[in-house]
């Protein structure tokens, strides 16, 4: 028995033995702005034997999973959008979910990809199998097989539930702000909101006006700006379906904004003094209470966390029926929470704003590869890492749109998206072109580049802003973020660069299989 059938056999698997495997070129996993991307694109080369297995019960993600009462984008739509698909009908600077949501469903229309997808359908296991040179995909929906494995399943899409002593207990509503209860009525009702990220301070101000009662548990103040939002005139949204390259110049206008940010972050976190100012001025004019006042105020460098948008938020806090709790929480009770320094707040509903799992996400452990080792296994031991983002030792044929150091503090996560989308599809031309049956990144080709990439880390303010954040893993690097201009982003990965990888042509693997 292989190792790859050993982890199978201890491993969960749904759809095991319920159908023949379905095989297809090319299986893409996730159909947020990545996976729906890579269809379209994959569909734009003249491709159609591929397959995008979706959990969910149609396109979207991250904006058809997280329905919240606030949502919204905190990048511009005209930028925060795919190249290839500008909308000039978004009503405002940051669109509101629905609308995102809509604009997925729209594009997806457009470029009839949806025959595409299989929904409702949940990946258990995905395991390379050496002597077929395939991936084996388990599903809750049948089994199946692929030559190249597109791993688009997100960085935030994994719900974070924080571990919190009796909250099983709880007898009131109790929910994640990415699973929001719609039919939890929280009009009238005591409300716990736990965290001050970007979901809780676009949450906080859009229920606050309801609740009796809003208790905000805060473990690390933001840093808030102020939020440059408004409504788009109908004669703008008529110059951009006319005129699209005043669109275009939009977009444009809003990128190289945004990029300056990375001077900042990457190469001299004290031009971010200037936001701080802007920052500091944001909490003035929103509290007047001093000791309100330092509890919001961070300790840290602006920067060193996601810095978020706001102009409600400090309001909010302000107000009368809105208590900020800076004591941790002790524990849960069936009405309850008590805090550190023993006081007791009876709520009636718990809103959980507690982020994601990012570099221990529980898909890691579905992705198994040539050594019979998961990703979770790997990255365990190493911290996330990947060549480019993209490909990682060990898991041939395997290809992630948007994996490690990936993410943005700054700008649009479409962009970068669609760099791997170029990478992607330069790589199945190239295997096409070449005969080539497997591809795998070079381990010395992953450590240089991480190497250079982490070294290039150690001078940003997410290292040296004295915070700790999401962005770092358990080994204190930051496997999340992309240190440079996005522009570098999109250099290195114009083309997919098989000189870094080890490669099997299809004859050779003929001729093995023949001779076995
Ligand atoms: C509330 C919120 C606001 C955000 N705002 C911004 C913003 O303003 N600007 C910005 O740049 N970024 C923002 N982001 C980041 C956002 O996640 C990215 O911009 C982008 O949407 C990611 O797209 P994706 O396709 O990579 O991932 P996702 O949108 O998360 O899509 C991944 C898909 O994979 C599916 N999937 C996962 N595992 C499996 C499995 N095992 N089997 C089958 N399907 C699976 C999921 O169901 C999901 O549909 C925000 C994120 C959140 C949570």
């Amino acid at each position: 028995m292989t190792q790859v059938a050993n982890r199978r056999a201890t491993t969960p698997r749904n759809g095991a033995g319920r159908s023949p495997r379905k095989h297809v070129s090319v299986l893409i996993v996730g159909s947020g702005f990545a996976g729906l991307g890579a269809a379209i694109r994959l569909m734009k080369e003249g491709r159609d034997d591929f397959l995008v297995i979706e959990r969910g019960s149609e396109v979207g993600g991250t904006w058809r999973d997280n329905t919240y009462p606030g949502a919204a984008c905190d990048v511009p739509s005209h930028l925060y959008s795919y190249s290839f698909a500008l909308n000039p009908n978004w009503s405002r600077s940051f669109s509101p979910q629905d609308e995102i949501q809509d604009y997925l469903r729209g594009v997806a229309a457009t470029y009839q990809v949806a025959d595409k997808h299989l929904f409702d359908t949940d990946v258990t296991l995905a395991a390379w199998d050496e002597p077929r040179t395939r991936w084996l995909v388990d599903t809750t929906n049948g089994n199946f097989s692929c030559d190249v494995l597109v791993s688009a399943v997100g960085a935030l899409a994994e719900p974070s539930l924080p571990d919190i002593k009796g909250i099983e207990n709880f007898r009131g509503e109790v929910f994640h702000s990415a699973r929001w209860n719609h039919d939890a009525k929280l009009a009238g009702k005591r409300v716990a909101l736990i965290g001050t990220g970007a979901s809780a301070i676009q949450i906080g101000p859009a229920i606050a006006e309801d609740v009796a009662q809003l208790d905000v548990y805060q473990r690390t103040a933001p840093w808030v700006m102020p939020r440059h939002d408004r409504s788009y005139s109908t004669v703008e949204s008529l110059a951009y379906k006319h005129i699209p390259l005043v669109q275009r110049a939009a977009r444009n206008a809003i990128y190289w904004g945004r990029e300056a940010y990375v001077l900042g972050f990457a190469f001299e976190p004290r031009i971010l003094q200037v936001a701080q100012r802007v920052a500091e001025r944001n909490i003035a004019k929103g509290i007047k209470d001093p000791e309100l006042r330092a509890k919001v105020t961070p300790d840290w460098q602006i920067g060193c966390k996601r810095i978020l948008i706001s102009n409600t938020w400090y309001p909010m806090l302000a107000r009368d029926h809105v208590d900020l709790v800076t004591d941790g929480i002790a524990e849960v009770r069936e009405n309850a929470i008590v805090t550190a320094d023993g006081t007791v707040r009876e709520v009636d509903a718990i809103v959980l704003a507690t982020g994601f799992h990012v570099t221990d996400s529980p898909t890691f452990q579905r992705i198994v590869g040539n050594d019979g080792r998961s990703l979770a296994d790997v990255w365990d031991e190493s911290g996330q890492q990947a060549y480019k983002g993209a490909a990682v030792a060990g898991f041939p044929n395997l290809l992630f749109v948007i994996g490690p150091n990936c993410g943005l503090g700054h700008s649009s996560m479409i962009y970068m998206i669609e760099s791997h989308l170029n990478y992607l599809a330069s790589a199945l031309q190239t295997v096409e072109k070449n005969g080539i049956a497997r591809f795998e990144v070079r381990p010395e080709a992953q450590e240089s580049y991480n190497a250079k990439l982490q070294q290039q880390m150690q001078r940003t303010i997410w290292q040296t802003g004295g915070c700790a954040s999401w962005y770092l893993d358990k080994h204190g690097n930051n496997t999340t973020l992309w240190p440079n201009f996005t522009f570098v982003f999109r250099q290195l990965t114009r083309r997919f660069d098989v000189a870094a990888y080890d490669t099997e042509s299809i004859s050779s693997r003929r001729n093995e299989r023949i001779s076995a």
